[in-house]
């Protein structure tokens, strides 16, 4: 297993959202975080920001369950700034996303990219080309769950162009 983009997927990680003008709970507010007017709630630490060579714009990874031989799968956070997104890839053994905040994107590789909620599960197929990212105004929470890590975790490939992410092509 490439050490790299391990090190990249147990470092990649999380947070959540809700908006500034919606929020009248000012005086309990904790481990949120505002991003371009946005706010977001967090669950679990920020972590640590994800690679340039992986992601345009910032998302941060915090890894929850490291994979090893008792349950061979990964389980971490990501959460993506306000149009961050990663770049194209796929799992060997497929991956679920659970989004726990904010407003994002998903899209498979010759499919229409989905939009998603707090609240979503989303099933990626193995070896199936895709990306996830945030909304150009809302930043994304993710839970993700990588099964099968013996299989391989992420093959990293190209960056998701800025006419891919507004679903303009
Ligand atoms: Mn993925």
């Amino acid at each position: 297993m490439n050490s790299m983009r391990l090190s990249m997927m147990t470092g990649i990680a999380l947070y959540s959202m809700l908006t500034t003008g919606c929020n009248e709970q000012t005086t309990a507010q904790t481990d949120k975080q505002t991003t371009a007017g946005v706010e977001v709630q967090s669950i679990f630490p920020k972590g640590e920001k994800g690679s340039s060579e992986y992601f345009t714009g910032n998302a941060y990874a915090n890894a929850l369950v490291p994979a090893d031989s008792t349950y061979a799968t990964l389980v971490g956070n990501v959460y993506f700034e306000p149009g961050a997104r990663s770049n194209w890839h796929r799992h060997p053994a497929g991956q679920i996303l659970i989004i726990t905040d904010g407003v994002g994107y998903h899209q498979i590789k010759g499919q229409a990219r989905q939009t998603m909620r707090k609240g979503d599960v989303i099933q990626c197929p193995p070896n199936t080309v895709h990306w996830h990212g945030a909304s150009p105004d809302t930043g994304l929470q993710q839970l993700y769950i990588i099964p099968n890590t013996e299989k391989g975790i992420v093959e990293w490939m190209e960056p998701v162009t800025d006419i891919q992410y507004r679903n303009a092509d």
